[in-house]
């Protein structure tokens, strides 16, 4: 809470100075920007990937975030509690595993604004992405369709496909996805409503990315929301490229149900804990069903062993196995990260002024080429992105892009023509960006030699 406020107190001038400044294409201005940031230090909480004896300006947070150095820390930590304590480790020791969870629920709900209570952090973003679908999509009758952004990210497509197929549905059937206009890339709000209300009655579940993987587009969370619930449907948000990137207001907004990685913007390392959430309107309700396990059962009867699953309060009442240590120390160790950066705001401050400069940067490169080599597919206004600017590259995208990688910056690349940068304001500065765009300009113009 403090936290919070103090980073909204220190950043206010930032914004001030940013939001009505005008961008210029120089190292020097980039590097007066990060004279400015109140963040700067943060990317030193942090390891860097290095190549030929330099580290990488990494702009690739959108897939994999980079390993805090307390990583290490927490880790020894509860590798010397399990040497030591062995099996008492559970309910001795400075934070027993027993509940270690609640330490890390804590400092979760800023991040996706929520209660506590109604998130949890357990398992890994697919399986919880099907837990979830058991309780929350419920086909009845007529109302069986599920409605999803066209280009999902694969995991989200299949696990809804086989979630209808274990229904008795076909997905052709059961799946409505909403796809951008002609010739446009991303979905128009006006678009997805349109297509809730013109489906509405058949319609048992909304769910959506809350940033898509390839566009950067972040939907209008709160209006999906609505629309949703305006013709009785549930809401989800699967917010792997949310979490820790855009503030969001899950309790808020009325969001039935959402699930995370925390491995992209969170930074819990390679198949890092997921987390999910769970609006606190549906805790009392009996009827949902949950593919139960023994920790999901009433912490304090938990180890009486006795037969008959009664769930525990909240969104823990969803966990099913043991607290994955190890895994969620990690996470531990990111979240502090958070906590001292002071959640979303201060971070949002920032990330929105460095892909505002990574765009106009990326425009001034067309400039100098005399034409539109690079193409930015993200949503031009803040409202509507996050940290990644997926950008098509029109000619020699994947020399470009290797060139880049072999220079020392790391975005990342996806078929056909798009490269993804994603300036984390974690740990990213705005040096990066304006580094990574005079590269682009300078093997752009060696390519068309
Ligand atoms: C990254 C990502 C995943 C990955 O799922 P895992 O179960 O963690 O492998 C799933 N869905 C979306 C939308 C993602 O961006």
């Amino acid at each position: 809470m403090d936290n919070k406020k103090a980073g909204k107190f220190i950043y206010l001038p930032f914004l001030l100075i940013f939001e009505t400044m005008k961008f210029e294409n120089t190292l020097a201005f980039a590097q007066s920007l990060d004279q400015a940031d109140l963040l700067s230090d943060r990317r030193n909480d942090f390891l860097f990937p290095q190549q030929n004896g330099k580290p990488f300006i990494y702009l690739c947070g959108n897939s994999l975030g980079l390993q805090p150095k307390a990583a290490r820390e927490v880790l020894e930590l509860q590798l010397s509690n399990w040497e030591n304590l062995a099996v008492e480790g559970w309910f001795e020791g400075s934070s027993p595993w027993m509940f270690y969870h609640k330490e890390l629920k804590k400092l979760m709900a800023p991040i996706v604004g929520a209660s506590p209570l109604e998130v949890c952090p357990m398992n890994t973003l697919t399986v919880n992405l099907h837990l979830l679908m058991v309780s929350f999509y419920k086909p009845a009758g007529s109302r069986f369709k599920i409605i999803m952004e066209a280009g999902a990210f694969p995991s989200d497509q299949y696990a809804i496909e086989s979630q209808v197929r274990f229904h008795g549905f076909d997905p052709k059937d059961a799946i409505i996805e909403v796809s951008p206009r002609a010739g446009e890339y991303t979905l128009r709000t006006e678009d997805i409503i349109a297509e809730i209300e013109a489906n509405g009655a058949e319609i048992a579940l909304v769910l959506f990315g809350g940033v898509n993987y390839f566009t950067g587009q972040w939907f209008d969370m709160e209006a999906i929301t609505k629309a949703g619930h305006a013709v009785g449907a549930i809401v989800g948000f699967d917010l792997a490229h949310a979490a820790g990137n855009v503030p969001l207001k899950l309790h808020d907004w009325n969001i039935d149900f959402a699930c995370w990685c925390s491995y992209k913007y969170q930074n819990s390392g390679p198949g890092g804990i997921s987390g999910i959430f769970v609006h606190d309107k549906h805790f009392g309700d009996t009827t949902l069903n949950r593919f139960a396990g023994w920790w999901g059962y009433q912490e304090q009867q938990r180890f009486k062993m006795e037969k008959g699953f009664v769930p525990e309060a909240g969104a823990d009442g969803w966990q099913i196995s043991c607290t994955q240590v190890m895994p969620m120390a990690l996470y531990h160790a990111s979240l502090l990260n958070f906590e001292k950066a002071g959640f979303i705001e201060p971070l949002r401050a920032k990330s929105k002024t460095l892909t505002s400069y990574l765009i106009y940067l990326v425009n001034e490169v067309n400039s100098s080429l005399g034409e539109e080599q690079f193409k930015v597919i993200t949503p031009a206004e803040e409202k509507d992105r996050g940290a990644q600017v997926s950008i098509i590259a029109k000619q020699d995208g994947k020399e470009i892009f290797q060139q880049l990688v072999a220079h020392n910056v790391l975005g990342d690349w996806r078929e056909p023509n798009v490269i993804r940068l994603s300036p984390v304001p974690m740990y990213n500065s705005f040096e990066d960006v304006f580094l990574c765009a005079e590269l682009m300009l300078k093997i752009s113009k060696e390519l068309r030699r």
